[in-house]
């Protein structure tokens, strides 16, 4: 088989896989290079997302949420559950057995839709060719009409606290621990420190979130946040707000931690320290002097609306390029782009992205916050209706936070779709099938919901935004 390709894509993450899979779909000769191996000396696919990831994160978050019920939860509803206990190594056990299923997953949709999985580290030299050094050091150069950039971003480390691998971990080594950690301090309340907290703070470790901003969760609606925030707080997370880490220093076993607050310097002690202060995009020997790719002051790869780099027939997908940082963004942009190639012209509507906080209560919305509309000088109504008021989410024990749609006080076109409670990870799909669709506010409203389920608050905060929910008092806001 000759090594000139329609499309060659470098890094096989949510991204990268999906973009080469589409391509192979759309007859296009593809292949997709990711070096990425494991101790046995074998290619793994899937990247961050699958590996140490949205997948393992949410493997040990429904355990720990499971445990945590079990010790906290049952009693009231009549279960008895006594001496319940964690084996971590049986966690683990699963949690790598459900990333090895899906990783090796890849590599039979590969080989079903006749994509090419190379196996090293590719380098975009000019004029599109890519060099591929493998993991005994040999190069080989493929050439392509096309080439897609998906290297993903790496976690950030920061000079006051570097990762040892043992007492100050990133977000890979958080989903490693052997044992409970006594004491746990997380450097950031972003989605992963909260995620990363709350999994071992249910497995019983006293979590400090350590956060440097005055705002919990700045680009979450406020209302959703506050709310989320006094739920994190009730659960046991200690929050430190306004709070920034200034060093971190290994002694006797312990990890000391200085920080300065409103109240000047802080100390506290810690058994082991996630520092989870964010993502870079990763780059690493991956494009060449004269490849033709700008990237932007951040070290983001800089593209177009429609993921086009500045050299011809290059294209960069996913967390290495500006947005959110999501595997169903990366996963977007890897079809789009697939598209373009074969001829299409479809877009990413990047205002129908939905983000996630997979705590519990999960924090999930689409759209804009009233804080945004605000600031835009948008006039909106706003409906909303509680947990506390939906009679499944009271069978199931989780009848907290609430539903919030916000719309377009003349079109009443929904314009944000903000959720706090249980499953909002799934109910948010409403919010965005609705604003992908153009939906106003009273199109919800007229649709029926079947009952009872949790799916009947995002009825009622419909029904709310124009005064007439039925099930809560209307407290009718025109803004
Ligand atoms: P990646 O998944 O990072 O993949 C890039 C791949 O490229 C890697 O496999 C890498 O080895 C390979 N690579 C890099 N350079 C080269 C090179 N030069 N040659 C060959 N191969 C190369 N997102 C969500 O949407 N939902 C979640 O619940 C969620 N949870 C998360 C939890 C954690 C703990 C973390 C860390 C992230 C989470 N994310 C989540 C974010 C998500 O993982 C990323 O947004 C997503 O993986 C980005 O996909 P990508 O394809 O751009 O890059
Ligand atoms: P995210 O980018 O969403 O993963 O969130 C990372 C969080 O870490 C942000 O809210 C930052 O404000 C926070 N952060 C960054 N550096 C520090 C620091 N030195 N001390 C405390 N918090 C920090």
């Amino acid at each position: 088989m000759s090594d000139k390709y329609d499309v060659i894509v470098i890094g096989a993450g949510p991204g990268g896989y999906v973009a080469a899979i589409k391509a192979a779909q759309l007859g296009l000769k593809a292949a997709c290079v990711e070096s990425w191996t494991s101790e046995d000396n074998k290619q793994v696919l899937g990247g961050t997302c699958l590996n140490v990831g949205c997948i393992p994160s949410k493997a040990l978050l429904e355990i720990s949420h499971k445990f945590e019920e079990a010790n906290h939860g049952y009693e009231m509803q009549g279960i008895i559950a006594k001496d319940v206990k964690i084996d971590i190594a049986k966690m683990m056990e699963r949690k790598s057995g459900i990333v090895k299923q899906l990783t090796g997953g890849i590599a039979g949709l590969f080989k079903a839709n006749g994509v090419t999985s190379i196996h090293g580290h590719g380098k975009l030299l000019a004029n599109r060719k890519v060099e591929v050094t493998d993991k005994d050091g040999q190069t080989k150069t493929y050439e392509a009409d096309n080439v897609i950039i998906a290297t993903g971003s790496k976690p950030i480390e920061i000079p006051p606290a570097p990762f040892d691998g043992e007492y100050i971990v990133d977000s890979e080594g958080a989903l490693e621990f052997t044992e409970v950690p006594k004491r746990l301090g997380v450097i950031g309340a972003g989605v992963i420190g909260l995620e990363l907290g709350s999994v071992w703070a249910r497995l019983g470790s006293e979590v400090t979130v350590i956060e440097a901003q005055d705002t919990f969760l700045p680009t979450v609606d406020q209302q959703i946040a506050k709310d989320s925030f006094k739920q994190f707080q009730k659960q046991g997370l200690n929050i430190v707000m306004g709070a920034r880490m200034t060093g971190a220093e290994i002694k006797r076993k312990l990890v000391n931690v200085s920080y300065e607050d409103s109240k000047g310097k802080q100390e506290a002690k810690f058994d082991k320290l996630i520092v989870a202060v964010g993502r870079r995009p990763y780059t690493d020997n991956a494009l060449a002097e004269d490849s033709g790719v700008q990237m932007d002051e951040r070290g983001f790869i800089f593209v177009d609306d429609n993921c086009k780099t500045e050299a011809p027939g290059v294209w960069a997908i996913g967390d290495v390029v500006r947005g959110p940082m999501l595997a169903h963004k990366a996963s977007e942009e890897g079809v789009m782009v697939a598209e373009r190639i074969a001829g299409h012209k479809p877009q990413v509507n990047y205002d129908c992205i939905p983000n996630v906080i997979y705590t519990a209560p999960e924090v999930a919305w689409v759209g804009k916050t009233e804080e945004q509309l605000k600031a835009e000088g948008e006039e909106y109504n706003v409906g909303t209706f509680p947990f506390a008021a939906n009679g499944r989410a009271m069978a199931a024990n989780s009848a907290s936070g609430l539903v919030k749609i916000i719309a377009d006080a003349k079109t009443d076109r929904i314009l944000g779709f903000h959720v706090v409670g249980p499953q909002a990870s799934e109910i948010v799909a409403q919010g965005v099938i609705a604003m992908e669709f153009g939906s106003s506010a009273e199109d919800l409203a007229l649709t029926c919901f079947a009952h009872p389920t949790l799916s009947e608050s995002v009825h009622e905060a419909a029904l709310a935004v124009a005064g007439g929910a039925i099930h809560i008092a209307n407290r009718r806001k025109k803004k």
